[in-house]
């Protein structure tokens, strides 16, 4: 199955990642879903919609604590510069729906963040800064303030609230131009997400999935499926790229 993927990006001149939770998983941050998932310690309508926040923000920012702890440990791991590696086999772009930054931190030239980053802290009043200015607060539990005198939230997309149009705009594009799609460690159930490898099919695309589980695109959307987890797919992958 990998040798057929490799053969897929040898032919391909056009290629997107797609990328969800199980990408980071081999880096230490849990996904939402599934064994282990942050969803079985927090009921999402309770700490991850924002009309919870709205109500109660300290107790979003336990969820958002955890997270911003697990990404600030994180390293990317080797399948990420596989990823950046990519670019001269014709990876134009990763979009993702991780919020961790972890592509950026590998140094994958475009990445479009359709949920957002953690990286960043924003506040109603139009105030943005980087996490990392606030991290001894939020380490010590305490819900870091704007000057304004509102509370500060990570800028990720919570449930409730739009996802950030220009990254909507841009990833669909992409889905609908690209050769072939790369779907890594996403369920596929959170939309507008799972949409794009169905629209990228549509559009001729070839569809290949690398996910140690069943998803709702094998068998249906995706050509292919490799059954492993993202690091050991894609390392598999360069020792038989180029060859
Ligand atoms: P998900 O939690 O719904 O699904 C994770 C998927 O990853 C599952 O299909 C699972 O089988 C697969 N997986 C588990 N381990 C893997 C591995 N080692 N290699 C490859 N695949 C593996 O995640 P999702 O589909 O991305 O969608 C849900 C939401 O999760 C997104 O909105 C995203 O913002 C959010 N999220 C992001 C992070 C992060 O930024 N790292 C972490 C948790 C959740």
């Amino acid at each position: 199955m990998i040798e057929e993927l490799v053969r897929l990006i040898e032919n391909s001149d056009s290629i997107v990642a797609l990328t969800g939770a199980g990408m980071s998983v081999e880096c230490g941050i849990a996904p939402f879903r599934g064994e282990g998932g942050l969803w079985e310690k927090f009921n999402p309508e309770e700490y991850a919609h924002i009309r919870s926040y709205r109500n109660d923000p300290s107790k979003s920012w336990e969820l958002f604590k955890l997270q911003i702890e697990e990404v600030t440990d994180a390293e990317p791991h080797a399948g990420y510069d596989v990823l950046v590696d990519l670019e001269e086999y014709g990876l134009d772009s990763v979009i993702t729906q991780n919020v961790d930054g972890l592509h950026m931190r590998a140094g994958s030239k475009d990445v479009i963040e359709l949920h957002g980053t953690l990286s960043k802290l924003k506040c109603d009043c139009g105030y943005k800064e980087d996490t990392s200015e606030y991290l001894d607060e939020i380490l010590e539990n305490k819900v870091p303030k704007c000057n304004c005198g509102s509370y500060l939230r990570p800028d990720v997309v919570m449930f409730g609230e739009p996802l950030p149009a220009h990254a909507v705009e841009r990833a669909l594009e992409l889905s609908r131009n690209c050769g072939l799609m790369l779907v890594l460690g996403t369920s596929s159930v959170v939309y507008p997400a799972a949409s794009l490898p169905v629209i990228a099919r549509e559009h001729g695309a070839k569809i290949v999935e690398i996910n140690p589980s069943r998803t709702t695109l094998t068998g249906t959307t995706a050509h292919l499926s490799v059954n492993g987890t993202a690091l050991n797919v894609l390392k598999g992958m360069t020792e038989l790229l180029g060859k």
